[in-house]
């Protein structure tokens, strides 16, 4: 091994955390927002952005360290990244490996794209549902108004 490829692996391999690998190509920003981190208070992440994959033609990879997602947190990436494999790394080991999990409903994890829908106006505190009416491609829909979702824009409407 060069001394490159070695200080790139002191790089990318992290002793406490959460490997998210197989975000398709150019998603990964949407993932920090879907789970609510931001560069002022996280803890150290990496990012990996376009590297080629024979599954998604290009993929982003994330290491969040010091911080173990729970399946919650996960499953809400169903809505960028449904095929996203997880890893929690404990001692620079391979503690567990996760998927992500598709329910029937995505709840409180974007609002409907559509502004005039009832669950976007302010004195109706309701929960955000859209129902998962197919997967392959996701395909979603609003449980108040009954529109499909146009996924580029609703990841704008992240919650
Ligand atoms: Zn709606």
């Amino acid at each position: 091994m060069t001394a490159d490829e070695q200080s790139m692996r002191r790089v990318t391999a992290i002793r406490n955390g959460t490997v998210i690998d197989h975000i398709p190509g150019g998603m990964v920003l949407q993932a920090l927002q879907i789970f609510n981190v931001d560069g002022r208070h996280s803890n150290p992440i990496s990012l990996v952005m376009n590297v080629p994959s024979r599954k998604l033609g290009t993929k982003d990879i994330l290491k969040i360290e010091d911080r173990e997602l729970t399946q919650e947190e996960l499953d809400r990436l169903a809505l960028i990244a449904p095929m996203a494999s997880v890893s929690i790394i404990r001692n620079y080991s391979v503690a567990e490996k996760l998927s992500i999990q598709i329910g029937d409903e995505m709840i409180n994890v974007a609002h409907c794209i559509y502004s005039n829908c009832i669950s976007n106006a302010e004195r109706e505190p309701l929960p955000h549902r859209l129902k998962v009416l197919k997967t392959s491609p996701m395909t979603l829909q609003c449980h108040y108004c009954g529109r499909i979702q146009n996924l580029d824009r609703l990841v704008n409407n992240l919650l």
